[in-house]
């Protein structure tokens, strides 16, 4: 398929924001395309180049691409940039610029296929000399291409293409492909849940259909989907739903899944080699898939060293800790050490300790079928607790009493609460199940629970705070089964002065002309200020209630920032359903 088709595409995919009609032009899509390109196409209508724990980073600011553009359209920079100050879209500027250049320097029609390449080397360019191999590489792509596909080009590289779906569709979209309704979605999600590489997945079940990807398993350097809890109002509840459960403390740091192969080593590329000299092949991922590795070589050394396996997949909080009082830091203070440059600093300011609390693969097999008490033994029998590393302490409780117990002393330590866990279930992989039950300080009567919404944009505001530029912000909730973003509550109190300003050019930075069209938003609560779902917020509020205006059918009574989350990615907000279940816990 030529990258002109595919453009072609994504144009009418830009054109609807309807669930069915996106489905089936992907469906349609995917039906055309060869076995031997459908990997690319996937990635490329997700604007991107591969899965999100490889790193695809294009690392080119507007100011290179303005550059690029002006080289590939014989323009003057100074040119490209005024009109995409009008334009607002460096897509729709390249489209205009190369829509006026003579065709005739177009050699040859570039497949889908080989723009990916080119993008991927573009991608890939790095060390001296690497922007303007970027900048050359990335005008020549341009000058090989018509405008409209100049313009989806352009977009895929500064990570601005949005049209409007994840994978969420695109696997509907698969089934669709093969049997013209979603029947098969459960079989494809079930895969992409331990196997998160929608490309590979697509080219597997257009090869081979179901049958080709019942063969795909866990694999060691692969992140799978973590599990989540639910939550309950009552310890009843909990005892009633498990019978038995383990208890386990409910740390306030970050989740590590963290995976070893000894019988593999790392690429010598590899940034996590740093601090792991032998090459043993070990990473780590956070729960949106991304690595993290190069950011944790203290906790890297002491699992190697700590885990008796040759293979193995752990799940585990990382927590901060004060050097000098041995204790718990906070959640604040621990992702001061999710960080690219300077990490031998931070590990000595906060140095990490990891509880590991699951096992989810070891020594080539998979355990997520295992009963989690089988899976505790495993861990109890391979780790060699020390003071970097350590199990999950856990009680087994049957009664609400005990549960309660544990609970306050958890609450009296400063800790979040409790996570109780049903001893005979298995491993909820990228879902949240009743297997744990997140038990928190909510018995106050007030929603102390934080919600994790998305920002939609913002309202410039009046009066005494029109000297930020901003008066009120828009937060929406995801809903899973549309595989769109619905509005939750406008915030106009409740912040400092300084997070007004950080809220403002947070949004300034990633301001869209319009409104996104994932953003099911009623007509009176339009923003002045449209972004792209990237800001993530922690929101605290008295009450939920069911609201007419809405469009998720709740809002919430005094909502307040309590935190920029960024930490957490847009697919792991708040959902309807959540909001709905907390509506009614909290009307219990
Ligand atoms: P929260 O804001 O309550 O952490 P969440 O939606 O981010 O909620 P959940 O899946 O509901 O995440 O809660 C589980 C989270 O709690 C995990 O992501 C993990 O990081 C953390 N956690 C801390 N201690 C434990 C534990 N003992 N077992 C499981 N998860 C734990």
């Amino acid at each position: 398929m030529t990258f002109r088709t595919l453009s072609e595409y994504f144009e009418e995919l830009e054109k609807t924001s309807k669930r069915l009609e996106i489905t089936a032009i992907l469906a349609e899509l995917f039906n055309k395309a060869k076995q031997n390109e459908i990997y690319e196409i996937v990635f490329l209508s997700l604007g991107t180049i591969g899965p999100n724990y490889e790193s695809h980073k294009f690392n080119i600011a507007e100011k290179i691409m303005i550059r690029a553009i002006s080289r590939a359209c014989n323009r003057k920079e100074g040119d490209v940039l005024s009109k995409f100050k009008m334009l607002g879209d460096l897509g729709l500027t390249a489209k205009e610029f190369a829509k006026k250049t003579s065709t005739s320097i177009r050699q040859e029609e570039l497949s889908a296929s080989k723009v990916f390449n080119l993008l991927t080397e573009i991608a890939k360019a790095s060390g001296t000399g690497s922007q303007d191999r970027k900048i050359s590489l990335m005008a020549g792509l341009i000058k090989n291409l018509d405008s409209n596909s100049a313009k989806f080009a352009v977009r895929i590289t500064l990570g601005t293409m949005r049209l409007g779906f994840s994978e969420t569709t695109l696997i509907e979209a698969l089934s669709w492909m093969k049997q013209k309704d979603k029947s098969l979605k459960k079989e494809i999600e079930a895969k992409y849940r331990i196997y998160p590489n929608i490309g590979f997945i697509a080219k597997e079940f257009k090869e081979k259909g179901v049958g080709g990807i019942k063969g795909i398993e866990i694999e060691v350097g692969v992140p799978i989907l973590s599990a989540r809890c639910q939550r309950v109002s009552t310890a009843e509840e909990i005892v009633e739903r498990h019978k038995k459960s383990a208890i386990e403390y409910k740390y306030d740091g970050t989740r590590v899944q963290l995976h070893i192969d000894r019988a593999k080593t790392l690429k010598d590329e590899d940034e996590s080699l740093l601090k792991n000299d032998d090459k043993t092949f070990v990473k780590t991922y956070t729960r949106n898939l991304e690595e993290t590795t190069h950011m944790f070589p203290d906790v890297i050394e002491a699992v190697l060293k700590q885990v008796d396996a040759k293979s193995v997949i752990l799940d585990c909080e990382a927590v901060g800790v004060d050097p000098k009082t041995g204790e718990f830091v906070s959640f604040q203070v621990t992702i001061t050490r999710k960080r690219k440059y300077n990490v031998q600093e931070a590990l000595k300011a906060v140095p990490l300790k990891l509880i590991i609390f699951d096992i989810l693969y070891y020594d080539g097999k998979s355990l997520i079928n295992t009963p989690f008490s089988e899976r505790r033994q495993i861990l109890k029998n391979i780790v060699k607790e020390n003071n970097k590393v350590s199990l999950a302490p856990e009680i087994i409780v049957d009664n609400p009493k005990d549960l309660l117990n544990i609970f306050n002393k958890s609450v009296s330590s400063g800790l979040e609460g409790i996570v109780a866990k049903d001893l005979n279930a298995y491993y909820t992989v990228g879902s949240r199940g009743y297997a744990w039950i997140k038990f928190k300080r909510e018995e106050t009567g007030n929603l102390e629970d934080t919600l994790e919404p998305v920002v939609f944009g913002y309202y410039k505001g009046s009066g005494q705070r029109s000297k930020f530029g901003i008066g009120a912000f828009l937060v929406g909730v995801i809903d899973e089964k549309e595989d769109n973003f619905k509005t939750l509550a406008k915030i106009g109190t409740g912040l400092t002065d300084k997070q007004w300003v950080e809220l403002r050019e947070r949004c300034d930075f990633l301001k869209e002309k319009e409104m996104p069209k994932d953003y099911v938003v009623p007509k009176g609560l339009f923003c002045d200020v449209w972004v792209s779902p990237k800001i993530m917020v922690s929101i605290r509020a008295d009450e939920i209630t069911v609201s007419p205006i809405h469009t998720a059918g709740y809002a919430l009574r005094f909502p307040r920032l309590m935190a920029f989350r960024d930490d957490i990615a847009p697919k792991d907000a708040t959902t309807v359903e959540e909001i709905k279940k907390l509506y009614k816990l909290w009307r219990t």
